[in-house]
């Protein structure tokens, strides 16, 4: 853990509504290939705190689609896991 607490306020006006602002938070996604269905749990995620909108970063993004992916070859036809920052 780091010394002192930096304060990241990344605050993003919400595009979808256009007047709530996104706040740090978890969000479930849903993963669809090849008609596998993977939904992953506790995802780090920008939530709207007015309609509820979630936007994932673009480096979680691709770690979800690499775990779908992981999964699709491990024959998973639907699975629901929660996110984990340790799987590598
Ligand atoms: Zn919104």
């Amino acid at each position: 853990m780091g010394a002192g607490i930096r304060k990241e306020k990344i605050l993003m006006k919400c595009v979808i509504c256009k007047h709530g602002e996104t706040q740090l938070g978890k969000t479930t996604v849903t993963l669809e290939r090849n008609g596998a269905t993977l939904v992953v749990k506790g995802v780090p995620a920008r939530v709207c705190d007015n309609c509820g909108e979630a936007y994932v970063d673009e480096a979680i993004t691709r770690r979800l689609l690499e775990t779908a992916e992981q999964a699709l070859r491990a024959g998973v036809q639907v699975d629901v896991r929660e996110f984990a920052a340790s799987t590598a």
